[in-house]
């Protein structure tokens, strides 16, 4: 197993969000009435929470449900059922006027920065709409100054401003998208694959400066990645979904060197370690992700699991604790 070298667990443990029970489903129709036939399970009852301050990385194979629960949190996209609690107050009862102000508490970064950034607009436009929509300014000098700013906490400058998108480069598109979030002072950022997009030597570059921004600003983060490598060192703990359903969740430090879950272990055989001579064995899952319209019966991840016993065929595994803050979803723990 690698090194790790995680964001220690924080003092606090009042949670900034509590996702409970969360669900979402999309409609399948059919037929000449056009009536439901069927349903994909995008989000399962999802359940966990984020301290401020904390990290929380969630990590899975496309489809897998991650970017669906990003988007439900922020109500992007509304959930079907199951609550999302922030600082205590429910986001998903919210009307529409209570919605656009936790909004300016709640703010996401998306996979693709340019395919985000409305081509044009000049950054200057970009940047500063989230602080006209919440007026956050109506002085002209303060407008600017406070755009100026946000450049230079990303690593860009006030040259930038006149610019359209296109004439960046994805690692400077992406610190663009996070100055857009800033713009409002969010306390949570929902990272939505954030680096997916970008070359691995610019990745680390904007995993340090998000890690930066949060020592100097007490940010939270949902951090979305599809590989384990991507989130280990900026996770407090992490997430492991399949199929829309977490299937296990614990402190950085006890997923990567004790996980409880043949997913997680596989996902982490696929993880690079830094020394050549040393031998990892790579676990490599046959087929592909099951579709979530006819998911498996017992243990969705029975058909690839390479630990599969006769049980698993027909017993769903339910996530329980397996040690301090530790929980799983495997028989293998019973
Ligand atoms: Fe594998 Fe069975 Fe555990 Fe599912 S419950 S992960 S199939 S061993």
């Amino acid at each position: 197993m690698s090194t790790v070298t995680s964001t220690p667990l924080p003092q606090t443990s009042a949670p900034l969000l509590e996702v409970k029970n969360l669900t979402k489903y999309f409609s399948i129709q059919g037929g000449i009435f056009s009536t439901e036939v069927d349903r994909l399970h995008a989000v399962d009852g999802v359940s966990f929470s984020i301290a401020a301050g904390e990290t929380l990385g969630m990590v899975g194979e496309s489809g897998c449900g991650k970017s669906t629960t990003g988007r439900c949190i922020l109500r992007l996209i509304e959930p079907s059922s199951g609550d999302v609690m922030f600082e205590g107050q429910s986001v998903t009862q919210m009307d529409k006027h209570a919605l656009r102000e936790v909004r300016r508490d709640m703010q996401i970064i998306f996979q693709d920065p340019f395919a985000s950034l409305n081509p044009r607009m000049t950054v200057q436009a970009i940047i500063g709409e989230a602080l006209t929509i919440h007026k956050l300014t109506n002085n002209p000098n303060d407008y600017q100054a406070r755009i100026v700013q946000l450049l230079e906490t990303v690593g860009l400058n006030a040259d930038h401003m006149r610019r359209f998108p296109h004439e960046f480069s994805g690692g400077q598109r992406q610190r663009i998208g996070i100055a857009r979030a800033l713009a409002v002072s969010p306390k949570l950022i929902v990272c939505d694959e954030p680096v997916s997009a970008l070359d691995v030597s610019i990745q680390a570059q904007v995993i340090n400066l998000l890690e930066d921004l949060q020592a100097k600003m007490g940010l939270t983060y949902l951090f979305i990645a599809h590989d384990l490598s991507v989130v280990e060192h900026i996770s407090t703990r992490v997430a492991v979904m399949y199929l829309g359903r977490v299937v296990e969740i614990a402190p950085s430090r006890n997923l990567y060197t004790q996980p409880r879950h043949p997913y997680t272990e596989a996902l982490l055989s696929a993880v690079p370690i830094p020394d050549p001579k040393a031998k990892k064995q790579r676990i490599v899952l046959t087929g592909d992700v099951p579709s979530p319209v006819n998911r498996p019966t017992g243990c969705h991840f029975h058909p690839r699991c390479p630990r599969a016993m006769e049980r698993c065929k027909v017993e769903e595994p339910l996530l329980k604790n397996v040690a301090d803050q530790h929980q799983a979803a495997c028989h293998l723990n019973d």
